[in-house]
C-alpha cells in the first residue's frame, strides 16, 4: 500500500482477502504456458469487464493482473469487520448507465451520499460561509466573490463542449484553437481572472483531475465536460462537479471495490493475481504476454491499463511511433485521499453536508463517506494536484497535522480528534503511479488522439482513459471493457 497512516490501529478485517482466495496467486509448480483466446492485461473494472464479456461470449480467457488484489483504482479499506474506508472511486450519478447496470446485475445496490444541509466555502483571506447546498451553483460556492466567474466559466465551458465529440474530439472544428490554450489560459482570458477565482479552480481541478488549470488542455477539458452524460444526455460541467444530479450522487453497497471482487468471483481461475506483465510479443499466429516464468498464449490481448503503464511494456515487434509518443504523452494526475474517523459524523448536527470548498489546502474538498448508517463518522478530503506535488514530500505528520487543521476549520473543533485516520497516496502505488485519471496537456488529442483506441494488430486498449462517456470515471471503465471485448469478439477464429 501507499503512503498509510494509520494512527490508533483498529484496522483489521480480511473480507477482501477471502474473497481473493479463490483466485489464482503464482505457484512454483505451475505450467510454463497457459492458453485462453484472449489474454486480459489488468483486472481493473475495465479488464474485469472485458474479461466477462468474452467469456459471455463462450470464449476463453486469462486475466494477468500485477497485484495480488482485483480493482484497480477502486479500493476498499477494511476499519473493522463491517466497516470500511473507500481509497479509490467511490461515487456514482446519473448518465452513468454502464457501471450502474453492472452492479445491479451483480446484485449491488446504491444508497445516496449524504447531503442534507449546508456546504462550507472557505476563501483565500480564511473566511468561512455555509450556503445551501441547493442554491443554482450546487456543489460550487455561491460566494459573492467568487460566483459571477463560476456561472459565466460554467456557461461558456458548456456551451463550448457542445463542440467536441467525445469519440473524437481532435475532429472540432475548433480543435487547435482549444488544444493550444490550457484552462488555465482561457480562464483568465474569459473570466475576472481575480485570485479568488483562479483559487476555486484550482481546487475544482485538484478534486476532479488530479492536477492544476495549468496543466489541463482546454480541448481536453471540454472533451471531460462533454464526457461527462450518456448517448441521450449532453455532458455538462454540472453534472461532473455536482452531488445532487451529479457524479457524487450516490455510492455503492460495500463500496465500488465490491464490482471488480463480484467479477473477479464469477471469473474464478482466469484471474491471476501477482503477475505483472512485462512484455507482449504478436505474430501472425497470435500474442504471447509475458510475467516472469509465465507466458501466456492467445490470439489476441485487451491491454486494460493507464496508457502511461502500458508504455512501459516491452513490445515486440515495437509500437508504432506515434503510439508510443502518445504513453509519453498522458501522465496520471497526482491525488491524495485524507480519511479522517470519527465516534459519529458530527458536523451533520451542526447541519452540515460535509462538503466543502476551500482556496486553502492541503485539503480543498470535503465529502461525508460514513458508512450508510452514520454508525461512524469518516471525513474524505482531497488533497490533489500542486498540493499533493508538495505534500507527498514532506513528513507525514507535518501533513497530516494540515489535514485535520483544514478540517477544524471547516467543521469546528471536534474535527481535532479523529480516532483514526488514513493519508493514501496513488502516486506512490506502482500499478497507478497517480489517479484519478490521465491529464492531458495541449497539443496531445489534436496530434496524438487518433491512436488512442487504435488497435496494433492484435493487442486491443481498454481502460477509463479510451472511454468516450465518463472517460476518467468507472462508468468509462466500464464501458471501455464492453468496447474492447466487442473488438476482440468478432475477430477470434
Ligand atoms: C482517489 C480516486 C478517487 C476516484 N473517485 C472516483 C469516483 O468517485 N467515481 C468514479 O466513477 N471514479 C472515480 N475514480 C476513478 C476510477 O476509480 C477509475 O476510473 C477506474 O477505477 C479505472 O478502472 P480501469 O480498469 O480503467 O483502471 P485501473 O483501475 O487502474 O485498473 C488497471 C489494473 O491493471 C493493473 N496493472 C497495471 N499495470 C499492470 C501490468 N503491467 N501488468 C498487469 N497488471 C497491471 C493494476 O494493478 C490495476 O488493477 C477515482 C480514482 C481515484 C484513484
Amino acid at each position: 500500500m501507499g503512503m498509510k497512516i494509520s494512527r490508533r490501529r483498529f484496522i483489521g478485517g480480511a473480507a477482501a482477502t477471502a474473497a481473493m482466495a479463490t483466485l489464482s496467486l503464482p505457484r512454483r509448480t505451475e505450467a510454463a504456458t497457459r492458453r485462453a483466446d484472449v489474454i486480459v492485461v489488468g483486472a481493473g473494472l475495465a479488464g474485469l469487464t472485458a474479461a466477462r464479456e468474452i467469456v459471455k461470449a463462450g470464449r476463453s480467457v486469462l486475466i494477468l493482473e500485477a497485484r495480488d488484489r482485483v480493482g484497480g483504482r477502486t479500493l476498499n479499506h477494511p476499519l473493522d469487520s463491517s466497516r470500511y474506508a473507500e481509497l479509490g472511486g467511490m461515487f456514482t450519478g446519473p448518465t452513468q448507465d454502464h457501471i450502474q447496470a453492472l452492479a445491479q446485475e451483480l446484485g449491488i445496490g446504491l444508497f445516496p451520499t449524504y447531503n442534507t444541509g449546508n456546504n462550507v466555502f472557505v476563501g483565500g483571506d480564511g473566511r468561512r460561509e455555509e450556503f445551501p447546498n441547493n442554491t443554482p451553483l450546487g456543489t460550487a460556492p455561491a460566494d459573492p466573490v467568487v460566483a459571477p466567474d463560476i456561472v459565466l466559466a460554467v456557461e461558456q465551458l458548456d456551451q463550448m463542449s457542445t463542440m467536441v465529440p467525445v469519440d473524437s474530439p481532435w475532429t472540432s472544428s475548433m480543435a487547435e484553437q482549444w488544444d493550444r490554450q490550457t484552462l488555465d489560459t482561457w480562464l483568465r482570458a474569459n473570466t475576472s481572472g481575480s485570485d479568488e477565482f483562479m483559487a476555486v479552480t484550482s481546487a475544482a481541478t485538484e478534486a476532479i483531475f488530479g492536477c492544476e488549470p495549468r496543466d489541463l488542455s482546454l480541448l481536453y477539458t471540454l472533451f471531460y465536460i462533454a464526457a461527462s452524460g450518456d448517448e441521450q444526455n449532453t455532458g455538462t460541467f454540472e453534472r461532473n462537479f455536482n452531488t445532487a444530479g451529479g457524479a457524487q450522487e450516490s455510492r455503492f453497497v460495500g463500496g465500488a471495490q465490491t464490482i471488480a471482487l463480484a467479477m473477479a468471483g464469477q471469473l474464478g481461475g482466469s484471474v491471476m493475481l501477482g503477475r505483472p506483465v512485462e512484455r507482449i510479443e504478436q505474430s501472425s499466429l497470435g500474442v504471447t504476454v509475458y510475467s516472469g516464468r509465465l507466458k501466456a498464449k492467445g490470439q489476441r490481448v485487451i491491454v486494460a491499463i493507464p496508457p502511461t503503464l502500458a508504455g512501459r511494456i516491452d513490445y515486440d515487434p515495437l509500437l508504432p511511433p506515434l503510439r508510443d509518443q502518445l504513453t509519453q504523452r498522458m501522465p496520471q494526475g497526482t491525488l491524495m485521499k485524507f480519511d479522517a474517523i470519527y465516534p459519529t459524523p458530527f458536523w451533520r448536527a451542526q447541519g452540515l453536508t460535509g462538503q466543502t470548498v476551500s482556496e486553502i489546502g492541503p485539503i480543498k474538498v470535503t465529502f461525508d463517506t460514513s458508512p450508510a448508517d452514520g454508525s461512524l463518522g469518516i471525513m474524505m478530503g482531497f488533497i490533489g494536484g500542486h498540493e499533493a506535488r508538495y505534500w507527498e514530500n514532506q513528513p507525514p505528520d507535518q501533513l497530516r497535522a494540515a489535514a485535520i487543521q483544514n478540517l477544524v476549520q471547516f467543521f469546528g473543533p471536534e474535527a481535532a480528534s479523529p480516532i483514526n485516520d488514513i493519508t493514501f497516496n496513488w502516486s506512490t502505488e506502482q500499478w497507478n503511479r497517480g489517479c484519478p485519471v490521465a491529464v492531458l496537456g495541449p497539443g496531445t488529442l489534436l496530434d496524438f488522439g487518433a491512436v488512442l483506441r487504435e488497435p496494433i494488430d492484435r493487442i486491443h486498449w481498454a481502460g477509463t482513459e479510451t472511454s468516450t462517456f465518463w472517460n476518467g470515471y468507472m462508468d468509462g471503465a466500464v464501458r471501455s471493457g464492453e468496447r474492447a471485448a466487442a473488438e476482440v469478439l468478432p475477430q477470434l477464429l
